[in-house]
């Protein structure tokens, strides 16, 4: 009945949440409030952790791309599930650093990585450093002379392929701010550059192709480039790589009409390609690395709000509005992203309404949805919006200097604060 197999509906005609009562946890942590299913994001971590082990073997590592969602408790669930992690800034190293991340498990991304943020990579050890471009490598590679180091790296590769995503999101085509190209010889040069430098140590190739991809072919036929590449690398320049980065970007469903095919699938069919490629091309088996993020935490999370006014503009529309917005979830106003929307007191009544959901900032594009189907709401009641797990706390601003929402985790009948709602105080404790 819902996008999510987190989500249920209890006797009281409440929306649960990993079997807990949402106006409930409301009621007790106040809205805006995000609430993850600690059970679901662990089990999406496992269909892709059990899967890679059953299709390719121990030779693989899935990478949790934290992007996605970011704190500490997500850092210490991904170390015991036994994931490694990606991040993209200084900031997610250094949340993932001291939450206690093994750091050999870090692959560290990132299109314009700061001379301070490599010197934080190196000095913390981080496993692999993905570098990005020409200018990054020769920093890299000074750096890591300075400070006695060598580093393990992988280049970003664009592998040219069509992801068939929003413009927005997708990464792999040549007109891209990520990573060298192949095919106007950008990757062979950045290689040939490697073979010069002393301190840097070319480990494997990484590509990422863009995100919420519902097909299967993208993927393979990302797969097919890559390793047709790191055969043309053995060729010219003797190396073997000996590192597979397939990036993430598996879609989710949001809403009743997307239909992403099973993660299990991706990881059987790709395991595939890869064993034929390599014994087509005579290559041993690289190891796998594959960095989901969406797709492990966007199922696992809602936002509660509570509704306050309700507009309705005769023969216009309806404008319902809530206590939170573009802050806490941006996905709208940047990507006009669909969503299923729910009255968590009414959940098991019928949608006869149709709504525009509003937020509660000074922008008039600041939008949840626009014409979608609701229960009959009333100031008051708790608004839910689904699959809210990923990206929204992680692209949370302060806009109209509104307070981030706390997270919640519930989990087997409990739930606690993963991280503590914002106060005033703490929006205002930087100014001068
Ligand atoms: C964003 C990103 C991911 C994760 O993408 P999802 O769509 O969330 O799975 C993985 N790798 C890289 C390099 C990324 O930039």
């Amino acid at each position: 009945m819902f996008v999510s197999k987190a989500l249920g509906v209890n006797e009281e005609n409440h929306l649960t949440i990993g079997g807990m009562d949402c106006v409930e946890l409301a009621k007790e942590y106040g809205t805006p409030l995000y609430v993850f299913d600690e059970n679901e994001i662990r089990g999406n971590m496992r269909i892709y952790a059990d899967n890679l082990k059953k299709h390719y073997g121990d030779n693989g590592l899935i990478l949790y791309a934290s992007k996605a969602f970011c704190c500490k408790k997500m850092y210490k669930i991904a170390k015991e599930e036994g994931l490694g992690i990606d991040v993209v800034s200084g900031g997610e190293l250094y949340t993932a650093v001291s939450s206690g991340f093994p750091t050999e498990k870090i692959y560290f991304h990132g299109n314009n990585k700061t001379k301070d943020e490599l010197i934080l990579a190196l000095n913390s050890g981080v496993g692999r450093i993905v570098v990005d471009n020409s200018f990054e490598l020769n920093m890299l590679n000074d750096l890591a002379g300075e400070m006695g180091k060598k580093a393990d790296i992988l280049f970003r590769i664009k592998p040219g392929v069509d992801a068939h995503t929003h413009d927005f999101i997708k990464t792999g085509q040549i007109d891209s701010k990520f990573g060298v190209a192949l095919e106007n010889g950008e990757a062979t040069e950045i290689i040939e550059e490697a073979t010069k430098l002393s301190n840097v140590n070319l480990v494997g190739f990484h590509c990422h192709i863009g995100s919420q991809i519902f097909d299967l072919e993208p993927f393979l036929s990302t797969a097919e480039v890559m390793m047709g590449f790191i055969k043309e690398v053995k060729e010219k320049f003797g190396i073997t790589i000996s590192e597979l980065n397939l990036g993430g970007g598996f879609g989710v469903r949001y809403v009743e009409s997307d239909d992403p095919i099973s993660y299990d699938k991706y990881m059987e069919a790709v395991s595939r390609k890869i064993h034929e490629l390599s014994k087509k091309h005579n290559l041993p088996l690289p190891k796998i690395l594959m960095e989901p993020g969406r797709s492990i935490v966007a199922s696992a999370g809602i936002t509660l709000y509570t509704v306050g006014n309700i507009k309705e503009i005769k023969d216009v529309r309806t404008y319902l509005s809530v206590d939170g917005g573009m802050g806490d979830n941006p996905r709208y106003i940047l990507y006009n992203a669909e969503y299923d929307f729910e009255i968590a007191n009414k959940a098991g009544d019928k949608k006869s309404e149709t709504v525009t959901v509003a937020g509660k900032c000074c922008e008039s594009g600041d939008l949840l949805g626009e014409n979608v189907p609701l229960q009959k709401a009333q100031p008051g009641d708790i608004l839910a919006v689904l699959t809210t797990g990923a990206y929204n706390y992680s692209m949370a601003s302060n806009y109209n200097r509104i307070p981030k929402p706390a997270a919640i985790f519930v989990k087997d009948g409990t739930s606690k604060v993963v991280i503590k709602r914002e106060t005033y105080a703490d929006i205002m404790k930087n100014d001068a």
